[in-house]
């Protein structure tokens, strides 16, 4: 398969695009036929780059002559009501599509860069409301689904951890979000950027630049009457004490934080300062998620796995599952067919660890104990690991073997 520099050299660079409005709109209705996240419009120094975003890779959509880049810019520009003439500096704005093939509005929020080469354009597509509610598309299994459900019926601190930044943080914490009926509690949230819109949700955006941050809006907040906050990610130590008060004062706090692993999050509170002992009271769970490749279903076929792969997932499921049901577990691998066009990109499945802070760890919070140390411990008390759960995908066809031992 040729890499995109190679396909890239490949491409011509087209100087007629015709109409720019009909060229503009192209743009748009492929993305959303593609499903890709962001559309990247890209000068260069010898040509306009238009590229997709679609789950984690990017693909080479167009390569047009430099003549082109003022008259696609200025038409963003007047889609999106900014002002025209203004290219030194960053500008953030919205455009408001309308797909045509279901006549629903499609929000697509648009960000401006100066570059050497002009600005450079990224925009990404706010998937609709709609699309968030399939339990399905989450991919928890069932012994995480029902532990994720238990979390969360109190009133605790929850926190996500996704890496890398783009797996589908926001659309875990939405789906948590849709648990409850916002006309039925109070909830609100701080966001940055907003990319749904939900109904009767109070959601607010960061404005770092007038001081609106995380934690002078958790400050505001606790006067607000909130039953359910949302706070959208755990950059400092004022904001994780914030978090963890609110927690404490009987909320239900949702948050991010950017680590690797659900008990890395617990290290890395404790290394900002939040004192162990409100942290082991408040936390109630840790959901740490990732994005692997999913395997088409149509082209899978059944493979015989070498001795020393099929030692590595007896090693790792053995402690978890009866011997003789990993010993009789099928693998699988993806051929390629007219389905999936021979490449596999196109699908993603999510792979989680649930770790839900017991009585058992508390302990080891108070005392500091390390990531390792903790995982340790959750592990012997039923914790499902990340590669765990991926292999179980693995043996349910869903992945490979291959690809989820590179989590190691
Ligand atoms: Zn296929």
């Amino acid at each position: 398969m040729l890499d995109n520099k190679e396909i890239l050299e490949k491409m011509d660079v087209r100087k007629n695009i015709g109409d720019v409005v009909d060229y503009v709109n192209s743009i748009f209705a492929k993305a959303l036929e593609r499903k890709a996240s962001d559309i990247h419009i890209e000068p260069t120094e010898f040509f306009l780059l238009i590229r997709f975003r679609q789950d984690w890779d990017f693909f080479m959509i167009d390569k047009l002559d430099r003549e082109n880049i003022s008259p696609i810019i200025t038409r963003l520009k007047v889609l999106s009501k900014v002002k025209i003439d203004e290219n030194k500096k960053p500008q953030d704005w919205k455009i408001v599509y309308m797909d045509s093939t279901d006549n629903k509005n499609i929000d697509i929020r648009v960000s401006t860069l100066p570059t050497s080469y002009w600005e450079k354009i990224v925009m990404r597509i706010l998937k609709p409301d709609a699309t968030l509610t399939n339990i399905d598309k989450l991919w928890f299994i069932d012994v995480n689904l029902e532990k994720v459900r238990e979390a969360l019926k109190s009133s605790y601190w929850i926190i996500l951890v996704a890496w890398p930044t783009w797996s589908g943080k926001s659309t875990t914490l939405f789906w948590v979000l849709k648990n409850y009926n916002p006309l039925e509690h109070n909830i609100s949230t701080l966001e940055d950027p907003i990319e749904y819109n939900i109904e009767y949700v109070n959601q607010s955006q960061v404005k770092p630049d007038i001081w609106f941050t995380f934690s002078t809006w958790l400050r505001s907040l606790v006067r607000q009457d909130p039953d359910i906050i949302m706070v959208w990610e755990i950059r400092d130590k004022e904001t994780a004490i914030l978090a963890v008060e609110a927690a404490l004062t009987w909320h239900l706090v949702l948050s991010t934080i950017h680590t690797n692993s659900a008990t890395a999050t617990i290290q890395r509170l404790i290394n900002m300062g939040v004192e162990t002992f409100l942290l082991s009271s408040s936390i109630r769970m840790v959901i740490s998620q990732r994005l692997l490749k999913k395997i088409c279903q149509n082209c899978k076929k059944e493979k015989n796995l070498s001795e020393p792969l099929l030692k590595k997932v007896r090693d790792f499921l053995y402690p978890i599952m009866d011997k003789s049901e990993v010993d009789s577990l099928v693998f699988y691998e993806w051929e390629g067919c007219e389905k999936c066009n021979w490449s596999w990109f196109k699908w993603r499945l999510w792979i989680h660890e649930v770790l839900i802070v017991e009585p058992y760890l508390e302990g080891m919070i108070i005392n500091k104990a390390s990531a390792n140390e903790m995982t340790e411990l959750a592990i012997k008390n039923w914790m499902v690991t990340i590669l765990q759960d991926a292999l179980i995908k693995a043996a349910m066809g869903l992945t490979t073997v291959e690809q989820s031992l590179q989590l190691i």
